[in-house]
């Protein structure tokens, strides 16, 4: 786990340049030629912004929006579109998240759960403690009596390399609270998913 809430500052931009630069010549390309000279550049600032979740906290991406609710009913969005990165070979996983809650008088504003899932997308991840993160973070932030969310992602690097499983795609659940002691609670959340 990451040292909690511990905000990393922003990347040499101009650092990353030049370790990218010697990546391309590593990998044996010419670094001067036209199309490639201004890619370190690229490359830093592309992985800056995919990193950018690093140095945010739920705090600031909520911003305060969650609103007093007297029901408790079933919270639920899914089709959140999500684009991170495999910690093992910063290659690219992509898919779709669902996120549900039960509200205990509290509600919180739904393009701030997507907000959340693109904070913690956007760092070095594994599916499994990115679909965690998402689940800790709604449950703490909303105090809510339960919550559950499913990650649906393709992965580049089995897609790209080697074992080359190219339709294969990668479940991963995080059930919390209510969604997971009540069976019926995540059994309704399933099926409206
Ligand atoms: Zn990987």
């Amino acid at each position: 786990m990451k040292g909690g809430h511990a905000m990393k500052k922003k990347p040499n931009e101009a650092k990353i340049a030049s370790l990218v630069r010697g990546l391309l010549v590593e990998l044996g390309e010419d670094p001067a030629r036209d199309g490639l000279l201004k890619t370190p550049a690229r490359v830093a600032k592309s992985l800056a912004f995919l990193t950018q979740g690093y140095r945010q906290s739920v705090r600031s991406v909520v911003n305060g929006a969650l609103f007093a609710s007297g029901t408790n009913h079933m919270v639920i969005l899914k089709d959140i579109e999500l684009y991170s990165m495999c910690e093992h070979h910063l290659l690219p996983f992509f898919g779709k998240c669902a996120i549900g809650y039960i509200s205990k008088g509290k509600v919180i504003g739904v393009s701030k759960l997507a907000r959340i899932v693109d904070m913690y997308s956007r760092r070095l991840q594994i599916q499994e403690r990115l679909t965690d993160e998402i689940a800790a973070a709604v449950m703490r932030e909303t105090g809510a009596e339960g919550v559950g969310v499913v990650v649906r992602a393709k992965h580049l690097c089995m897609m790209m390399r080697g074992v080359g499983k190219q339709n294969s795609e990668m479940a991963t659940s995080a059930v919390l609270g209510s969604f997971r002691t009540d069976e019926k609670v995540r059994q309704e959340f399933l099926s409206l998913i």
